[in-house]
């Protein structure tokens, strides 16, 4: 078998080790058009900041690693230029020598990745203008901001966006978000990400949504980014963050299927319209495990699970892959914010029945010290009661009950398994009541009835004279923080 791949990062690098693994005899070639392989894209922003002090820690590893730990041969600096499906061979440029060959291939697997977009918006080819994607990318800023520079504006409020945001804090440089969207971090749900907001406006972030940047100009001390509104903002450093789109060339180019947005499309066994062709990563369309339609959805977890996958079926075994449910989580300052499975805007959209509920648990009991506040939303069917996605927002053990809601949503839980789920618990680490056993219970309640439920949404949509009497029952110093208008409050300790 001569295997070749292309991408040498999350999904190339994991299914180059699972081939060997499965393989001794196996040729594995790797092509990686950049210098490293496998480095950690995640950990990129931390670099900037300084959390990850040294740039070596960014390398998992290495070519030659990966040649004597895995007997494979890995070509860095070696673009691919095009696929001859009928010969089954590859075109490479050597991009350090310039010499041009070909490699023929028993089976291929395309994990290219996902390229960061740039509108096309004047000025955007101006010095000081960058994305990141790879090191290449974060040594130039960094060395933009270990210059000393007052102002960044980052254009785009997704995870990457904010893990930049809050690493020029760190380094004291006076930083503003500026986003298309009227909230941050889009694929959550708008209400979830108020805290996060608040959190970046305590740090002194300048935080514009619902704007855009049409323009960037050269100015005396560095750049004007100018926004649609008419606002000009200087900064030394623009960072732009305002998504992906597949590294789909290739397969296009080579007559494979891809999607409408570009995804190029795989079955289950995550092969491609040409059987001896397999793709994984960014690049690809995948199914969404909830809705079944398809999408895209570039994470790290879903690309390295789905090289392992493509790198089974090669080597003979029978593996499907899942689908994806976008389970992803982000630190922002001391907020965290997670998600998985589908949101309430992604069920409006798709028009899906759906019942909502939201809990605002501590993360553990609250009589030992240092217990966090978070908000906890479940959303799930109507009827059934099968859970369709959750978001969470706080600080401490929002990562945990995420990650064991995404696991109820892959297994096809409905909220009242959250009820009876038996989860750890101690007073350092959790409550006897988890916080995935309240939003079950108070779920359960929903459907049986129990506790019939408004959404605010309903409440504030009546016109004031139409409004429900309203009764707050929160203590008096929770009321007085906000409350909903014409809301009368008695403590629900007083109430009975
Ligand atoms: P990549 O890892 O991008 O690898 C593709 C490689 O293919 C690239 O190195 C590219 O140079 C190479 N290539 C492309 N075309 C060719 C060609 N023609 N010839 C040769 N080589 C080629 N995900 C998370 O889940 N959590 C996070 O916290 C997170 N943080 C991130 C932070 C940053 C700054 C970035 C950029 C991404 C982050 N991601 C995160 C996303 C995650 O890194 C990606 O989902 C993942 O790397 C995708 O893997 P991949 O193998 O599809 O593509």
């Amino acid at each position: 078998m001569k295997l070749l791949i292309i991408g040498g990062v999350a999904g190339g690098a994991s299914a180059a080790a699972r081939s060997r693994r499965l393989s001794e005899d196996a040729q594995i070639i790797v092509f990686e058009r950049g210098p490293d392989v496998s480095f950690a894209n995640c950990g990129l922003p931390y670099y900037v900041g300084g959390e990850i002090a040294e740039r070596k820690k960014l390398l998992v590893t290495t070519p030659e690693m990966l040649k004597s730990r895995f007997k494979l041969d890995v070509r860095t600096r070696s673009s691919v230029e095009a696929i001859d499906r009928t010969a089954k061979k590859i075109h490479v440029r050597d991009l350090s020598s310039g010499r041009e060959y070909e490699e023929t291939y028993d089976k291929l697997i395309l994990a290219p990745g996902a390229a960061p977009l740039r509108p096309p918006i004047p000025g955007i080819d101006l010095p000081g203008i960058f994305t990141l994607r790879n090191l290449q990318d974060v040594d130039r800023i960094k060395e933009r901001v270990d210059k000393g520079i007052k102002q960044a504006v980052v254009v785009g409020a997704g995870f990457i966006g904010l893990e930049l945001v809050e690493n020029f804090v760190k380094r004291g440089i006076a930083t503003t978000v500026v986003e298309l969207q009227d909230q941050v971090l889009p694929p959550f749900d708008k209400e979830m990400t108020t805290p996060i907001v608040e959190t970046l406006l305590a740090k002194g972030v300048t935080v514009l949504l619902g704007q855009s940047a049409d323009g960037f100009e050269q100015a005396p001390d560095g750049l004007v980014v100018r926004l649609k509104s008419g606002q000009r903002l200087p900064a030394q450093l623009v960072i732009l963050g305002v998504g992906v789109r597949p590294e789909n060339k290739l397969a296009v180019d080579a007559g494979l299927e891809v999607g409408p947005r570009g995804g190029i499309r795989v079955n289950d066994h995550l092969q491609t319209s040409d059987p001896n062709i397999y793709a994984v990563g960014d690049a690809i369309e995948v199914k969404d495990v909830v809705s079944g339609d398809p999408t895209q959805v570039p994470l790290a977890g879903p690309a390295n699970r789905q090289g392992r996958i493509a790198a089974d079926n090669i080597f003979g075994r029978d593996v499907r892959y899942r689908g994806t449910q976008g389970t992803a989580i982000v630190g922002v300052f001391d907020r965290t914010a997670a998600m998985t499975g589908a949101s309430e805007k992604a069920l409006r959209r798709a028009n899906r029945p759906f019942r909502k509920v939201y809990v605002h648990p501590t993360h553990h009991a609250g009589y030992y010290p240092g217990a966090e506040a978070m908000t906890l939303k479940i959303l799930f069917h109507p009827e059934t009661g099968k859970l369709l996605g959750a978001q969470a927002v706080g600080g401490a053990g929002v990562d945990k009950r995420i990650d064991v809601l995404s696991v109820a949503v892959q297994a096809g839980m409905t909220v009242y398994d959250l009820e009876e789920m038996e989860l750890a618990y101690a007073p350092q680490y959790g409550s006897a009541k988890d916080p995935i056993n309240m939003a079950g219970f108070v779920a359960g309640g929903l459907l049986r009835g129990d506790h019939p439920q408004v959404d605010v949404e309903a409440v504030l949509a009546a016109p004031a004279t139409e409004r429900p009497f309203l009764l707050d029952v929160r203590t008096p110093q929770e009321f007085a923080s906000g409350h909903i208008p014409g809301a009368v409050n008695i403590p629900v300790d007083d109430l009975r």
